[in-house]
């Protein structure tokens, strides 16, 4: 523990308690101290952070209490809006080692696993000595589009591809492969087709089958994510592209996801209106062919580069269509017009912040375990540096569950995921960290208050 409970301890802590809670505030902690005696009772959610390191909480504290005030959250928004989109090599992370110091410190080292092999390996260890009963781990390489540029993009009717195009590829495959070197069997591999470059790139835009090299590096991923006892998954990307990422998605499916197996898993986007649809597609295709049809389920990230029109149009709605599809998959509910089918074999992944989705879903595959139904595989996870007050209730709550011997070891897992890359790799990501937490100010606030209450506990006792 950073801080010992005595008095003595604290002049040590001033700076810290100043910076957190504010200057007067701190300074009247400090005089005060002795005097102090614990008034609140510690809720679930409180003893759950208990688990947090020092130097986590800190600086979670420190990150969600920025990220909580709209006013310091703007600049920090726009300066990162001009990291990402700038082509200046002063503005470019892996080239300015002074600016990539500085995001080191600020966001990298909060939300990502480390620029090495070694740096994601100690991540990984260090996240499941939290409890964490498994990590996702991606590969930071990526591309985003404008979507203006990218629906008015022109199909290169022939043009060959050089061998560049080609080591880019073998070059991501390189990197998803190392990624599998991080992890341990039950543990999930994040994969970002863009990654692949300009041509998967091009082949998504133009509504292409996936183009035959590509196929083979993500049928030889598949294989080498099998071998290994781990599973994988492919990030949802802009609506420019994820219209035929979700074909590519199906194929894979269709091919490694037999006899049961969960292997290769699609993300659906609840954001988006057709969502629904979607999710029942792969339901009805599933059934109708034989194959395991494994979701991640999330919100959508990329609502500031998206054609607004596609998403539904307020927040509430979203929130109802996630529900609404991680429900159809745990009461394994077949959808209108399919209904003469068996609902098919398949697995689903939360992929979400939000406490009362988490809590809904969970309480619902809870209630069928413990009225012996048929389950559907379910587990939940967040983002590292995310909600960490959900995750750790969250990983509270199994371990209640996993006493109660009617659960036991049906209780959903509890996962947390990260990417490793370089600074500059990782920009696109952290990016779109920082607008989900602007969207997201009201719960950033209660993570942010969540913290704070967690270090005055382990300063006062
Ligand atoms: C493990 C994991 C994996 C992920 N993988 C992906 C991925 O592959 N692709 C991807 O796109 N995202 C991914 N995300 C991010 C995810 O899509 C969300 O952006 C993020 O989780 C925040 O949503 P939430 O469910 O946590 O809940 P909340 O914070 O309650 O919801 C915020 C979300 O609601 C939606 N929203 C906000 N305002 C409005 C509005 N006015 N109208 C309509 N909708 C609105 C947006 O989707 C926003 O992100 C992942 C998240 C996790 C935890």
């Amino acid at each position: 523990m950073l801080f010992q409970n005595t008095v003595h301890g604290h002049q040590k802590v001033l700076p810290l308690i100043s910076h957190l809670f504010g200057l007067q505030q701190g300074r009247r902690l400090l005089t005060h101290a002795s005097a102090i005696k614990p008034t609140r009772v510690p809720t679930d959610e409180q003893t759950a952070l208990s688990k947090l390191p020092a130097k986590t909480l800190l600086r979670s504290a420190l990150l969600t209490t920025v990220m909580s005030k709209p006013w310091l959250l703007r600049p920090s928004l726009a300066i990162m809006e001009l990291v990402v989109n700038s082509k200046s090599a002063l503005l470019n992370a892996d080239k300015n080692p002074v600016l990539n110091r500085l995001l080191r410190w600020a966001v990298y080292n909060h939300f990502c696993a480390g620029t090495t092999c070694k740096e994601g390996s100690d991540a990984v260890r260090d996240t499941k000595k939290l409890g964490y009963h498994g990590v996702i781990l991606g590969y930071a390489r990526e591309v985003v589009l404008d979507p203006i540029e990218a629906l008015d993009h022109i199909p290169s009717d022939g043009a060959k591809y050089g061998p560049k195009h080609y080591e880019i590829i073998d070059e991501w495959k390189k990197g998803n492969v190392e990624t599998l070197d991080m992890l341990d069997a039950g543990d999930f591999l994040a994969v970002k087709v863009t990654g692949a470059g300009q041509i998967a790139l091009d082949a998504m835009q133009d509504k292409q089958p996936m183009p035959e090299y590509l196929e083979r590096t993500l049928d030889e991923i598949c294989e080498e994510t099998k071998k290994r006892g781990c599973r994988l998954w492919l990030d949802a990307e802009q609506q420019a592209l994820q219209p035929m990422l979700d074909e590519w998605a199906i194929a894979l499916m269709r091919k490694h996801n037999r006899g049961g197996q969960n292997l290769m898993y699609n993300t659906i986007q609840g954001y988006l209106k057709g969502s629904k649809a979607n999710a029942e597609r792969h339901l009805t295709l599933a059934a109708q062919e034989g194959f395991t049809v494994a979701v991640k389920l999330v919100r959508g990230a990329y609502i500031e580069n998206e054609i607004r029109s596609l998403i539904h149009d307020t927040k509430e709605e979203t929130d109802r269509c996630y529900d609404e599809i991680a429900d159809m998959f745990i009461s394994r509910r077949m959808p209108e017009g399919a209904k003469h089918l068996e609902f098919p074999s398949a697995a689903l992944f939360l992929g979400t912040h939000n406490a009362a989705s988490a809590e809904k879903a969970l309480e619902a595959h809870k209630q069928r375990v413990l009225a012996g139904l048929p389950l559907t595989p379910l587990e939940c996870g967040q983002i590292l540096g995310m909600a960490d007050e959900l995750s750790c209730k969250l990983l509270q709550d199994h371990d209640k569950c996993v006493a109660d011997s009617r659960i036991g070891d049906k209780s959903p897992r509890i996962l947390k995921a990260f990417i490793w890359g370089s600074v500059g790799e990782c920009m696109g990501y952290l990016y779109r960290r920082t607008v989900e937490n602007r969207g997201a100010v009201e719960r950033t606030q209660h993570m942010a208050a969540a913290m704070r209450e967690e270090i005055r506990r382990r300063v006062f006792g």
